[in-house]
């Protein structure tokens, strides 16, 4: 079941991309992420690529110079759509198939076969799209971290609700409003109501927050009614991505009750464009979270003893955040977190076994994201409503701002690595947004 680590490790394999090659690059030739793109500024159809050091690799153009004649036709075809999706769904043995053929192609010693550099788009030369079209979004709540914190603040005297450590808990998100890396956020509108407020108004949030999320995309899906067992469940993983649940505090307090999180979060969820495949991250697996003594081991159908052995992913996180003050002064962005996704509750193949245990289908391209990564010590918690303690007790920016919760200009930056001695760094890129009135969505930063 799980991914084998292989020739395409290997640590001390270049790639003829030379800036794939520098120390703490995301995409050395180890990693080889999947992303959609289009020229910059152009109208142009969206085509596949593999990130490469500070380049794209253009699949499509491989194709039509022949340089996959030798993999099977439905593949070549999937690697000339407009998106992941007929790759994602072609399951585990195309995308390792793909992955050794690129590996192949892009290391130091072959560079001959290839013709130049006209396969090649520099990052800065293009604009990237959602890598695949998401029919449907899940949002887990996987971090007992997360979890406890957000419940102290709105139940003191029981913060963890008892079926936590039963089951997995998530809602059904919005796909629709889910958005590439580099494109702004509106400040939603929606009911408000302080505690010391008679009633509800209308108007913009005043508790704008983010949230630091690791999502991962559906591979080959399953049949409606036909349940995924535990030890297959990996089968069905394409790769990851980082997530930003961007979230409305006052929003989501007033309406959350009974049923959940509704218009506080479905204004906008950014994701990082390129997708880190369970192949690339074969090296980097890691046990599931060792549960304290007195917690109940999970049910059978969430239990494999190769999920309890590898089930984790030691994926490291960082949350960056620059005010439109801290830009203006050339200042770079300010650390607020770090995030440890091995401290997750609940692995990626128990939320995915979960989500089809009672039959639903899942289908390719699909976006399921963990919850807020948090863990228990102070720095690694994974928004500001935890750090601030409901706006509490505001941090400081390096310019002597304050925040409690975010302004207008603010940019929040989240990055992902992993790292283990003996073999490649490899990373995630960035997931970037910034916030802005209403009518700021219409433009692209850029960093
Ligand atoms: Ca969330």
């Amino acid at each position: 079941m799980s991914r084998p680590i292989d020739r395409t490790h290997e640590p001390n394999l270049r790639s003829w991309v030379e800036s794939a090659n520098l120390k703490d690059t995301d995409f050395p030739i180890q990693n080889l992420p999947f992303g959609v793109f289009r020229a910059l500024g152009s109208n142009d159809s969206s085509r596949i690529g593999v990130a490469i050091g500070d380049r794209i690799l253009d699949l499509s153009k491989c194709v039509t110079l022949g340089l996959f004649s030798e993999l099977p036709q439905a593949l070549q075809a999937a690697c000339r759509a407009s998106n992941l999706n007929p790759l994602m769904a072609m399951g585990t043995e195309a995308t390792l198939t793909l992955r050794q053929r690129l590996s192949q192609l892009l290391r130091s010693d072959n560079r001959s076969p290839l013709a130049g550099e006209e396969l090649l788009i520099l990052m800065s030369d293009v604009e990237m799209l959602l890598p695949a079209t998401i029919g449907d979004y899940t949002d887990f709540y996987a971090s007992i971290f997360h979890a406890t914190n957000v419940g102290k603040l709105f139940r003191p005297d029981n913060p963890l609700l008892p079926n936590y450590k039963y089951v997995p808990i998530a809602y059904h998100g919005r796909a629709s409003s889910i958005v590439p890396s580099g494109r702004a956020i509106d400040r939603p509108q929606g009911q408000r109501k302080r505690p010391e407020d008679a009633a509800p108004s209308f108007g913009p949030s005043r508790m704008l927050d983010y949230e630091l999320e690791v999502g991962f995309f559906v591979g080959a899906g399953n049949e409606l009614g036909q349940p995924i067992p535990i030890d297959r469940a990996e089968e069905h993983i394409f790769g990851l991505c980082l997530v930003n649940d961007w979230s409305a505090r006052d929003l989501q307090a007033w309406e959350y009750q009974p049923l959940g999180p509704f218009l506080a979060k479905s204004f906008a969820t950014s994701i990082s464009p390129w997708v880190v495949t369970l192949e690339a991250l074969a090296p980097f697996r890691c046990p599931a979270f060792q549960r304290p003594e007195g917690d109940p081991l999970p049910l059978p159908y969430l239990t494999s003893p190769e999920d309890a052995s590898s089930g984790g992913i030691d994926l490291k996180l960082e949350v960056w955040l620059q005010s439109a003050r801290m830009r203006e002064v050339g200042m770079e962005p300010f650390l607020l977190s770090r995030g440890s996704f091995p401290q997750m509750y609940w692995t990626i193949a128990q939320m995915l076994t979960h989500h089809a245990s009672n039959g639903c289908n899942l289908r390719s391209g699909d976006l399921i994201a963990s919850g807020t990564v948090s863990g228990p010590a102070a720095g690694s918690q994974g928004c500001l409503l935890e750090i601030t303690q409901r706006g509490s007790q505001p941090i400081e920016l390096p310019t002597g701002e304050v925040r409690s919760f975010l302004v207008d200009g603010d940019q929040i930056v989240l990055k992902g690595f992993c790292d283990r001695p003996g073999y490649a760094r490899i990373g995630f890129g960035e997931c970037r947004g910034a916030i802005g009135p209403i009518g700021n969505s219409q433009l692209t930063i850029r960093n």
